[in-house]
C-alpha cells in the first residue's frame, strides 16, 4: 500500500526530471569516476522491512565515494565513545569538501567527520581498531545492506589513489599535528577503497535501513549503533552531509542525507523509509544536481520531512 503510494510520486518525478536534460558536470578529478555514462538517473526506496521499489537505473552500480563516510563513522562511534570528538568536530565547515585551510586555523582537527579530513581521521581510528580494515568495512556494509554482492571497484580505487596529492597533504599535514595516528600511506589506501564501493541505489537504500530504525540492522535484527549515538549520527548527515551546501540541503528537502562524487544521495525519513538517488551530474559543490531536485521534490510531494 504505502510502496505503492512512494512509487506512483517517484515515478512521477522521474518523469518530469527526465525531460530535463541534465545539468552539472561529471566529475572528473579522479579519472575512473569520468567514465560513467552521462544522463544515467535511478531512484530506490526501501521500507523499514526491507522491501525495495524504483524507478530508472535503480540496479547500477556506481561508486559511492564519500557516502562511505557514514558507515566508516557509524564502525567507530561503535567502539569510541565521546572521546572520538576530541580530534574530530561536529560543526558544519562552510568549505569545500577537500578544504586545507581550515585546518591550520584549527590546529589539525577537522570541523566534521564528513569532510575529507575528518573522515581520514575516522578511517585512520578505524584501521587501529581492525586488524584487516578493508576486510571490516566490507563485511560492515555487506551486512547493514543486506546483501554480500557489494566489492571494492578496484579501478576507482587505483584511479584515486594515483590521483590522491590533496588527501595525502591533508593527512600529513594532520599528522603534523598529532591527530594521525598510523601511516598516511596505508590510511589513504584504505580511504581510496572505502570509496570506491560500488552499489546500486537499490543497496544504497537498504543499508540506511539501520539508521531509519534508530541503530537497529533490519537484516539480521542487531543492534549497530545505541539509540543516542545513532540520533547523533543522523544529526551530523543532516548539519554536515553536503558540505557547503548542507544549510541549503536541510532547507529544500528537510532530511538527514549525505552526497558522494560518484553522484550518488541517500536519505531517510527516520520510522518511514530510506531513499538514495543516482545521477552523476553533479553542482559546483560536488553534489548531484537531480539528486538534490529529486529529493526537494519527493518531500514536498509526499508533505513529509522530519520537520
Ligand atoms: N573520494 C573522494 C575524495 O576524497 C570523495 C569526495 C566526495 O565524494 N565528496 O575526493
Amino acid at each position: 500500500m504505502l510502496m505503492d503510494k512512494y512509487k506512483k510520486i517517484i515515478s512521477r518525478i522521474y518523469d518530469s526530471v527526465s525531460a530535463i536534460p541534465p545539468r552539472g558536470k561529471i566529475a572528473d578529478y579522479i579519472p575512473a569516476l569520468a567514465q560513467v555514462a552521462p544522463g544515467s538517473y535511478g531512484i530506490a526506496i526501501a521500507l523499514p522491512d526491507g522491501r525495495t521499489d524504483g524507478v530508472g537505473h535503480w540496479h547500477t552500480k556506481f561508486s559511492i565515494q564519500s557516502i562511505s563516510k557514514v558507515f566508516t563513522l557509524a564502525m567507530v562511534m561503535r567502539h569510541m565513545g565521546s572521546s572520538l570528538w576530541q580530534y574530530v568536530g561536529r560543526e558544519p565547515s562552510g568549505s569545500p569538501f577537500n578544504s586545507l585551510v581550515q585546518l591550520e586555523h584549527e590546529h589539525g582537527i577537522p570541523r566534521n567527520p564528513f569532510i575529507n579530513a575528518g573522515a581520514l581521521v575516522v578511517t585512520d581510528r578505524l584501521i587501529g581498531l581492525y586488524d584487516r580494515p578493508k576486510e571490516a568495512i566490507l563485511s560492515f556494509v555487506r551486512s547493514v545492506a543486506g546483501s554480500d554482492d557489494i566489492y571494492f571497484d578496484k579501478t576507482v580505487a587505483r584511479s584515486e589513489y594515483e590521483h590522491a596529492s590533496r588527501n595525502l597533504a591533508l593527512a600529513h599535514f594532520m599528522k603534523s599535528f598529532g591527530n594521525i595516528n598510523g601511516s598516511v600511506d596505508t590510511l589513504i589506501d584504505v580511504y581510496c577503497n572505502q570509496c570506491s564501493i560500488a552499489m546500486s541505489c537499490e543497496e544504497l537504500a537498504r543499508s540506511f535501513l539501520f539508521l531509519t530504525d534508530r541503530g537497529i540492522n533490519p537484516f539480521d535484527g542487531e543492534r549497530i549503533l545505541s539509540v543516542s549515538r545513532a540520533k547523533r549520527l543522523s544529526a551530523l548527515m543532516l548539519t554536515c552531509g553536503f558540505y557547503d551546501e548542507s544549510g541549503d540541503f536541510a532547507f529544500r528537502v528537510g532530511l538527514p542525507g549525505k552526497s558522494g562524487v560518484g553522484g550518488g544521495i541517500v536519505a531517510f525519513i527516520p520510522g518511514r523509509l530510506s531513499i538514495a538517488v543516482w545521477s552523476p551530474e553533479l553542482n559546483e559543490y560536488g553534489n548531484s544536481v537531480r539528486g538534490i531536485d529529486t529529493l526537494e521534490r519527493f518531500t514536498t510531494d509526499l508533505g513529509i520531512s522530519i520537520f
